[in-house]
């Protein structure tokens, strides 16, 4: 079994905050149309308007917040001032401008993965947010490599170990989503750590996580990541 060479790093959820900042503003949304519906409707409607949106409007803030405007229109409120679609655009403005918050002990772990290894970020969602998220990190200087990609498919992780002219057997993910991070990883041939997060996007979730698969393994934190990956550079691959 060849050792690992390469390792990928998710951004949401993985090295920084954001499910939660969107947690937080479907909650907003809520608040603003707390006279008009429940929380729990509201939840279901605005999830239902993202996933039919995903393919024109992508991941992000911007495709939330239009999701947003589209779900308070389905809510049928008879005339929708612009005072109420300005709010909602407030609050999409504001998840769009949050300062990026670094999780803990995610720099130290990249700095000690980076040491060893060339690390990569795999990250998904709008462009010019993505790019805002990495430079206010402050993390882009222990990376060798950034792809922000529309979606996490088998195909985008070919195509990135094909650029970067790594055979998948030798590439590690490393992420908070099955759905992103691990599974397609884990069906090209590659390697995955799943790192949960303490709450999910809903998307994000699959039905059966392949928790037994040989190549796939779970760390608490971030900061397990480096000594697990030296176990896999002795013995060529991690130990279950
Ligand atoms: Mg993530």
């Amino acid at each position: 079994m060849r050792p690992v060479r390469l390792v990928g790093v998710d951004g949401d959820d993985t090295l920084w905050r954001c499910q939660d900042l969107f947690d937080e503003a479907a909650r907003e949304l809520g608040e603003l149309l707390a006279g008009s519906t429940t929380p729990c409707v509201l939840a279901e409607m605005l999830h239902e308007r993202e996933a039919q949106n995903l393919e024109l409007f992508g991941y992000g803030a911007k495709g939330f917040t239009l999701s947003a405007i589209e779900t308070v229109l389905d809510l049928d409120l008879g005339s929708v001032d612009g005072s109420l679609v300005r709010s909602v655009l407030d609050i999409g403005r504001r998840l769009m401008a949050h300062p990026v918050e670094v999780l803990p002990g995610a720099e130290e772990a990249l700095e000690a993965l980076a040491r060893t290894h060339p690390v990569v970020l795999v990250t998904k969602g709008d462009l010019v947010d993505q790019e805002r998220k990495l430079e206010r990190s402050g993390l882009r200087r222990h990376l060798a490599h950034v792809e922000i990609v529309s979606e996490k498919s088998t195909a985008t992780y070919e195509e990135l170990l094909r650029t970067l002219a790594c055979p998948a057997e030798e590439f590690l993910m490393v992420g908070n989503s099955e759905r992103s991070d691990v599974e397609p990883v884990l069906e090209i041939g590659g390697w995955a750590i799943h790192v949960p997060y303490h709450t999910t996007w809903r998307r994000e979730l699959v039905d059966r996580p392949s928790v037994a698969h040989p190549r796939r393994r779970t760390a608490a934190a971030l900061a397990d990541i480096p000594p697990l990956l030296a176990d896999l550079s002795s013995h060529g691959a991690p130990r279950p």
